[in-house]
C-alpha cells in the first residue's frame, strides 16, 4: 500500500497552522510537509518538515510533489474577501491559478486526494439568506466569492472529467486564537475577544444586527479531516459542501462576552466590509454534509466564548 505523504500549501495562515498540526498528529510529523510564502510560523517550528513555496510557480510545485512522493495536497493559499476587494485582479489571479496548478498536477501525477476550501462567500444577495440551501441561486458579488464559485466548478470538472478526488467545504467565518486571521469579513469576531480582554471595549466594523454563519476552529479542522477521511462513495458533492455550526450578530457575541467581562462595552462603525457581509447568508443549511458523511458541530456561541476567553 502507498504511504500517505501530505503537502499543506498556505500552512502559516489562520487555518493552515492548526490543520498542519492536526494532520501531523494523525499521519506522523515527517509525513506532513508544510509550505508557505511566508517564514515558518512559530507554532510549526520543530514539529515537522517545512519548505518555502510559491504555489503560483507550477514547475517548482510539480518538482516538490515528485521529489517528496506527495500523495495528498491541502491547498489553503488564497487572497481573502476583504483584501480581495482592494485588488480584485490579483485576488482572481492568485485564487484561480493556485487551484488550477494543484488540480492539474493532481491529474498528471495521479494523486490520491486534494482538499481546497470554498466559502459562504459564493452566495450573494439573491440567495435565500436564512438556512441557505446547498443548491440555490449562486450569484456572488465579491471577487473572492466569484473566485470561490469558479473554483468549485473547476473542482467538480476535474473530478467528473479526470477522476481527481478533490473535496471541498464552504467554510463559514472561522474563529480561532492560535494564528491571526488573514483579511476576511468575519475577522471582527476574533478581534472582539482580543480587544475585550485587553481594553474592555470594541468598535465593530459591522453593524450590530449583521448575522453571519460562523464556526469555531476546532470544528472546522475536524470537519476538514472527517471529509477527507470519508469513503469516496459518500462524497456526493464534488463542488463544495455547505458547512454550518452557529450564527450570531456583533450585538449577540458582545452580550455573550459581557457575561464573562461585565464592564465590556461595544460601539459600531460599519465600513466597506458591511456591504460584503450584507450580501452573505445569515445562516446555512448543511443537511447534505450531515447526511452524506456525518457532519455534526460541537461548539455553539456560549462554548466557543468560554474557550476563546480562556485561551487568548
Ligand atoms: P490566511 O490568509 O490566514 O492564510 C493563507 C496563507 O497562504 C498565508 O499564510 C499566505 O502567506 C499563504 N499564501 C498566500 N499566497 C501564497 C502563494 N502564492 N504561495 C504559497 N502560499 C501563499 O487564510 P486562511 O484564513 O487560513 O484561509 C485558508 C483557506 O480557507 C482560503 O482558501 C480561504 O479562502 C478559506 N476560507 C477561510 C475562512 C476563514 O474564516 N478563515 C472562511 C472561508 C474560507
Amino acid at each position: 500500500m502507498k504511504k500517505d505523504k501530505i503537502l499543506v500549501i498556505g500552512a502559516c495562515g489562520q487555518i493552515g497552522v492548526e490543520l498542519t498540526l492536526a494532520l501531523r498528529k494523525m499521519y506522523g510529523d515527517t509525513n506532513v510537509l508544510a509550505s508557505d510564502l511566508r517564514e515558518e510560523h512559530d507554532l510549526l517550528k520543530g514539529t515537522g518538515p517545512y519548505v518555502s513555496l510559491d504555489v503560483m510557480n507550477k514547475e517548482m510545485l510539480h518538482v516538490l510533489v515528485i521529489r517528496h512522493n506527495i500523495t495528498q495536497i491541502y491547498l489553503l493559499a488564497a487572497i481573502l474577501s476583504a483584501t480581495g476587494e482592494k485588488n480584485p485582479l490579483l485576488a482572481w489571479h492568485i485564487n484561480m491559478q493556485s487551484l488550477l496548478n494543484v488540480l492539474d498536477i493532481a491529474k498528471e501525477e495521479n494523486l490520491d486526494k486534494i482538499y481546497w476550501p470554498s466559502s459562504i462567500a459564493v452566495f450573494g444577495p439573491n440567495s435565500p439568506a436564512q438556512e441557505t440551501p446547498q443548491h440555490t441561486v449562486i450569484e456572488p458579488t465579491t471577487i473572492y466569492g466569484i473566485s470561490k464559485f469558479a473554483g468549485e466548478r473547476w473542482c467538480e470538472y476535474y473530478n467528473h472529467r479526470f477522476g481527481v478526488d478533490v473535496r471541498s467545504l464552504r467554510y463559514p467565518g472561522l474563529i480561532s486564537y492560535k494564528s491571526a486571521p488573514g483579511g476576511g469579513t468575519t475577522d471582527y469576531a476574533i478581534e472582539i475577544f482580543h480587544e475585550a480582554k485587553e481594553h474592555g471595549k470594541y468598535t465593530s466594523f459591522l453593524s450590530e444586527d449583521t448575522y453571519l454563519p460562523m464556526m469555531y476552529m476546532p470544528d472546522a479542522i475536524r470537519a476538514t479531516i472527517e471529509l477527507m477521511e470519508a469513503d469516496a462513495s459518500k462524497i456526493a458533492v464534488r463542488s463544495a459542501y455547505n458547512l454550518g455550526a452557529m450564527s450570531f450578530s456583533p450585538k449577540e457575541i458582545g452580550a455573550e462576552i459581557k457575561k464573562h467581562i461585565p464592564g465590556f462595552t461595544m460601539a459600531y462603525e460599519p465600513d466597506y466590509r458591511q456591504q460584503i457581509a450584507d450580501g452573505w447568508p445569515n445562516s446555512i443549511d448543511d443537511s447534505q454534509a450531515r447526511n452524506d458523511w456525518g457532519w455534526k458541530p460541537e461548539f455553539d456561541l456560549a462554548a466557543m466564548t468560554v474557550d476563546m476567553l480562556k485561551n487568548i
